[in-house]
């Protein structure tokens, strides 16, 4: 898939790359160090109408455009993968309303998180549910107008410095395939509260707790879409269009880093010469760039098919998450190498770049389940592929062909694991 950026896609990569080196570089290690949310940088953010472009334009945003996102959520990551986690988050967060939404939900909810007034979280994981998000606890009982809504969210990302927060929890637990709904909670709803503050390796600059709820009174009208029993596959469409913002966040890290491996490498000198000099260091820096480059690309075009309404992105999503997530850990691991000891100090911007990375390997579906998801597509598109490739492919194989006595395994047929799907 062939993309090339629209100058719609450049004007907000220079909207975000202006704040990223105003705003956000300057200020990325002292939030690193304190671990306390940025309200002035989520000010930027705002300010610079960067928050209205996961919105689509009926709702008070400017673009609702995936690749957009990716964009922006890159150059701020590009200056801290900190801060594009703690913009990406609210994407994340809106994604069920946008997608799943009833119209009187979006225009109640989406208007003011595009101004920037309102912050939003994503509330998916609990403690014995993290890859197996379908195994969830928390409850939400049926009680008249409303829904009692009951259990602890782990790892919410935004906890506290949200006022809305997308909950998905149990409302039917006979059902099967209907069993989970998601609810829109609101900041300062009785015994809605938040529980331990977590002390993380990265993306020390946004919050990330637990969120707690004993018997929260929401109303049916927040129950999103108005449906109950969507709320798993709501979960999974969210995360087939989050992804890739997921990915673009390693992209960000990766190419923040290798800028920071580019210059350091020409400055320090070592047996008389630069060490870029050293064909091992220029290895390191032609891997690292090779490895962003194609990161980068597989994401667009991941974003793309999004945003072009392709009917399956699972497969695209899944292999640009994992491959530029990976790329990412590799590269920032890399540029610490460049960096020789002082690479490995705190004094110096390079070792965050490491530790913001590795999160984007686990989170949103880790990257073992992403490549178990992608590899069950391509499972799947073997079924067409036979037709065509069956006749150059060795018969002896193909048990049932030759002498028609054993039946021949069903080419699609996926291997299911126990259990829900994982995300
Ligand atoms: C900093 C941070 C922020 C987060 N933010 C949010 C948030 O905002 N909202 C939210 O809902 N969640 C959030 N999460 C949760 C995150 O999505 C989960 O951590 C993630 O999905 C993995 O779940 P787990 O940690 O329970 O790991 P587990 O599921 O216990 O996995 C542990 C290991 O087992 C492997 N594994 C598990 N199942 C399989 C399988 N079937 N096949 C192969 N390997 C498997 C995994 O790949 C992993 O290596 C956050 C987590 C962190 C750490």
């Amino acid at each position: 898939m062939a993309v090339q950026l629209s100058p719609e896609n450049l004007k907000w990569r220079e909207r975000a790359r202006k704040v990223a080196e105003e705003v956000v570089r300057p200020l990325a290690a002292k939030y690193d160090r304190l671990q306390e949310y940025p309200w002035e940088i989520k000010k930027a953010i705002a300010d610079a109408g960067l928050m209205k472009v996961f919105i689509p334009p009926e709702y008070g945003g400017e673009s609702g455009s995936i690749l957009d996102l990716c964009i922006v959520v890159e150059e701020l990551s590009r200056a801290c993968g900190g801060i594009g986690v703690l913009f990406a988050v609210n994407a994340l967060g809106s994604m069920p309303i946008v997608v799943a939404g009833t119209e009187e939900q979006k225009k109640r909810f989406l208007p003011a998180i595009a101004r920037g007034e309102k912050l939003i979280a994503f509330c998916l994981s609990e403690k014995f549910a993290g890859s197996d998000a379908g195994g969830m606890h928390t409850s939400a009982a049926a009680d008249g107008p409303d829904y009692l809504v009951t259990g602890e969210k782990k790892w919410t990302t935004n906890g506290g410095a949200a006022d809305i927060y997308t909950v998905f929890a149990v409302t039917d637990p006979e059902s099967k395939s209907r069993r989970i709904s998601a609810l829109i909670v609101e900041k300062g709803m009785k015994g809605f509260s938040i529980g331990k503050v977590e002390d993380k390796m990265g993306i020390r600059a946004v919050p990330v707790v637990e969120t707690v709820f004993e018997g929260v009174r929401v109303p049916k009208e927040n129950l999103l879409g108005g449906t109950p029993g969507l709320g798993f596959k709501h979960a999974m469409m969210t995360l087939d269009r989050s992804r890739p913002g997921v990915a673009a966040q390693g992209v960000g890290c990766a190419q923040g880093a290798l800028e920071f491996a580019q210059v350091y490498t020409c400055r320090r000198q070592q047996f008389g010469q630069a060490i870029s000099s050293f064909q091992m260091v220029q290895q390191m820096l032609a891997d690292m760039a090779a490895k962003v480059e194609a990161a980068r690309w597989l994401v667009y075009a991941s974003a793309s098919a999004v945003d072009s309404g392709a009917p399956d992105v699972t497969k695209l999503s899944s292999l640009g998450k994992f491959f530029a997530t990976d790329a990412a850990m590799e590269v920032t691991t890399l540029a610490v190498q460049c960096f020789g000891g002082y690479g490995y100090m705190r004094d110096y911007p390079i070792e965050k770049y490491m530790r913001d990375a590795k999160i984007t390997q686990i989170y949103e579906g880790t990257n073992q389940v992403q490549r178990m998801v992608a590899a069950r597509a391509l499972i799947r598109e073997s079924n067409a592929l036979s037709l065509l490739l069956d006749k150059y492919i060795p018969r002896e194989v193909q048990r049932g062909v030759n002498d028609g006595t054993a039946p021949l395994p069903a080419p699609g047929s996926v291997p299911e694991a126990t259990g829900s799907r994982p995300r």
